[in-house]
């Protein structure tokens, strides 16, 4: 048997860094104009006036095949963090069998309210087996409790849209069925199952990792059951590690006054095409000294190596305002989720500021001068976890060419369809500097539109 050192592999293949280097992206792939949905192709469609012109073997336009590798995309995230969610299930049946490792029992009992199998005088055991069936149905069936933590303005726009997901596992089956060939040839609607199995995702699969390693990992319990819920639980434990967080009405108060100007929410990919993750350090710090918080989660720790976890070391080049909201509250100008899995957690707290009254004048999350960035994304998880965001009324926006770029019709459906139909569009922005701006304009205008007060003095 042949036996090779790391060192002799990473000779022979090279690093990621020198094979994107040595190979491109193709140029009619990387914009949605290539389909290989089927072997009759591929097809490409190529030329000035391809949208309108050129048809794949099977009729399909240019919009209907950018379509389907966009909801290819964010079935392949949503179907990781599925996975993701059924090796958590398995941990909490694993420390049902031996209660020591259910560390947060206020926590167990909040999502045994919360899913609706509830949690009076049962042992740890019991309750985390329950909690581990019904999250196991999740899976077929559409989860009406979790959906009901959503402000009721985006609720119905949700069942007006019929976005409900009808479980994790039959919006992945039914996005490859809609993305196949000869089944689904209406853009819009192949984009409203890209919105339901994206919704899915965040919605269920991550809540239900989120929950789990709360319930199971041995961290501080900073839950207070008098407080409104999971989200008070999830804004804690983000804030928690700094010290202790004040109350989401605090946090409320706030983003009305103007001592936050607005959320950022970053996905902090690592790209084997930006090594140095520039964008996502330049970026953040901008926003920092704007006095906008950033919300960072991802396979990347741009902003932990760059010190800005470290709130001594951002406090130097924090705005004048977010240092003092520091001072008087404990919340820092930078925190750290982990992985991009937990965005839903910060989904979450959104959605309880607006449910609970915490903004004056503010009814629905499109209200909320917030946005969720991802300067270098790559992955089908960054794609959903955009998705998710928008159709939640998070405006999206993305670095770099959009991978529908080629189609004008899924541009306008993901620019200005979903803006009217969710109050949030999913863009894409080329470089860094734009992205700032476009981030500093989008939190003004949504501080003027919901009556906020204005940042500027
Ligand atoms: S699905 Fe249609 S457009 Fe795509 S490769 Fe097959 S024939 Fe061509």
């Amino acid at each position: 048997m042949l036996k090779i050192t790391d060192d002799e592999f990473i000779e022979v293949i090279g690093t990621r860094a020198e094979r994107a280097k040595a190979l491109k992206p193709c140029p009619i792939g990387s914009e949605g104009a290539c389909c290989r949905t089927c072997y009759v192709g591929p097809c490409r469609f190529v030329g000035k006036n391809a949208e309108e012109e050129v048809r794949g073997v099977c009729a399909s336009t240019l919009g209907v095949v950018a379509s389907r590798q966009f909801l290819t995309m964010c079935a392949s995230g949503s179907a990781i963090h599925a996975a993701r969610a059924r090796e958590s299930i398995d941990k909490l049946l694993e420390a049902a069998e031996n209660e020591r490792r259910i560390y947060d029992k206020a926590k167990l009992n909040a999502v045994a309210d919360l899913i609706g199998v509830g949690s009076a005088k049962k042992t740890k055991t019991k309750l985390a087996k329950q909690i581990a069936d019904e999250y196991l149905s999740w899976f077929y069936k559409y989860p009406s409790t979790v959906l009901n933590q959503l402000p009721s303005k985006r609720l119905n726009i949700w069942k007006e849209c019929d976005l409900l997901p009808r479980g994790i596992d039959r919006e992945i089956a039914e996005s490859t069925y809609n993305a196949s060939v000869g089944v689904n040839y209406d853009v819009e609607d192949i984009m409203m199952q890209a919105a339901r199995v994206s919704i899915a995702n965040g919605w269920f699969s991550s809540a239900i990792v989120a929950d789990i390693e709360d319930i199971t990992e041995n961290s501080t319990t900073l839950y207070d059951s008098k407080l409104s819920g999971i989200a008070e639980n999830y804004w804690n434990k983000m804030v928690g590690g700094y010290g202790k967080a004040p109350s989401l009405n605090i946090l409320g108060e706030l983003i009305f006054s103007g001592d936050i100007r607005g959320i950022a929410c970053l996905i902090d990919c690592d790209h084997p095409r930006y090594e140095e993750s520039s964008s996502q350090r330049f970026i953040s710090l901008e926003l920092i000294k704007n006095d906008i918080l950033v919300v960072t989660g991802g396979c990347n720790n741009t902003l932990e190596n760059a010190g800005l976890l470290s709130p001594d070391t951002v406090m130097q080049v924090a705005g004048r305002k977010l240092k003092k909201v520091y001072e008087n509250t404990g919340i820092p100008p930078v925190i750290s989720l982990g992985g991009c899995i937990s965005h839903s957690r910060i989904l979450n707290v959104l959605s309880a500021l607006v449910k609970e009254n915490a903004i004056d004048n503010v009814d629905d999350i499109n209200g909320l001068p917030c946005v969720i960035l991802a300067p270098h994304w790559f992955s089908g998880t960054a794609i959903s976890i955009g998705c998710f965001y928008a159709v939640s009324g998070v405006e999206t926006i993305f670095g770099g060419k959009s991978l529908t770029h080629a189609s004008k019709e899924v541009t306008q459906i993901l620019e200005s369809t979903w803006k009217q139909k969710f109050g949030a569009s999913f863009r894409f922005v080329d470089n860094a500097i734009d992205m700032v701006e476009a981030v500093l304009d989008h939190m003004d205008a949504v501080r003027k539109n919901s009556g906020l007060v204005s940042y500027y003095p």
